[in-house]
């Protein structure tokens, strides 16, 4: 039986299908409900915090200030169910902030927050090629001193080896190519900004960047369409599975993926 479309691609979507097209599914099409993880709810809070930040007069961009909007997104999430959802004990509850306070403080040994000029956070683009929505949200997209366009993307995960950069660039590759057809411009700058190292890994889009992006974006919606069509999702087992929510219905771990289709439709 056919499965239904999911509604849009966005870079997260893009990974997941590419990581493993099985979960993807379960994400993206049976919507099963995923775990929260520290990392990745820490994630959520360090983003918080910077979105803050930037809303912040330049001058007063400094670490203090960081710190107390950090305080602040943490106050917003203790009520988050996200947060909740992780069921921290006081010593992990410690662990958490003070991991979180660590990538703040990172933070600026990558760049001057006082220098930034931003033009939108947390910016939401969408934008239609042919049949197919792209979707993204840019953490912060800026102007750089010659008045081009930077787009600018957090991670607070661990910094990708060399050979992994470029995979890891396709993201903000996607971003670039969203306000290139909404806003016109081409972003000069992309970047992605490892918190826990630091690093930057910076690249110039091009006009061979951006069709390549929009070739190889149109070819996993074809792929998409057809995993769709044939009902065939296949797993890719990889480390990644270590943090994968899906193992009771995935068959690498003797699960059966229609028990998915039953909570999905008894739902
Ligand atoms: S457990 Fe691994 S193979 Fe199975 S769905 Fe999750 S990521 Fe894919």
């Amino acid at each position: 039986m056919a499965l239904p479309l999911p509604t849009s691609l966005s870079p997260s979507k893009v990974a997941s299908f590419k990581d493993c097209a099985l979960a993807f599914r379960f994400s993206n099409i049976d919507r099963l409900p995923e775990s929260p993880s520290p990392a990745a709810t820490r994630g959520t809070l360090v983003h918080r915090a910077l979105e803050l930040l930037f809303c912040e007069p330049a001058p007063t961009r400094t670490l203090p200030t960081a710190l107390a909007c950090l305080d602040q997104a943490r106050a917003e999430m203790a009520t988050d169910s996200e947060f909740l959802g992780l069921d921290l004990d006081a010593e992990a509850s410690a662990r958490f902030a003070a991991e979180a306070e660590g990538l703040i403080r990172s933070y600026f040994r990558l760049e001057d927050p006082t220098t930034v000029h931003p033009i939108g956070l947390e910016l939401r683009l969408q934008v239609e090629v042919g049949s197919l929505m792209l979707r993204g949200i840019i953490d912060r997209l800026e102007l750089d001193a010659d008045g081009g366009l930077v787009v600018t993307d957090y991670k607070s995960g661990r910094t990708p080896g060399v050979m992994h950069e470029q995979s890891r660039l396709g993201g903000v590759h996607f971003y670039a190519f969203l306000c290139e057809r909404v806003l016109g411009r081409r972003p000069s700058r992309i970047q992605l900004l490892y918190l826990s190292e630091p690093v930057a890994i910076v690249a110039a889009p091009s006009a061979q960047s951006m069709r390549g992006l929009e070739q190889r974006t149109t070819a996993i919606w074809k792929a998409v369409e057809r995993a769709c069509a044939n009902d065939d999702f296949r797993p890719r087992p990889s480390p990644l599975c270590n943090w994968c929510s899906f193992q009771d219905y995935c068959p690498t771990f003797g699960g059966d993926p229609g028990r998915a289709r039953e909570l999905v439709s008894a739902g």
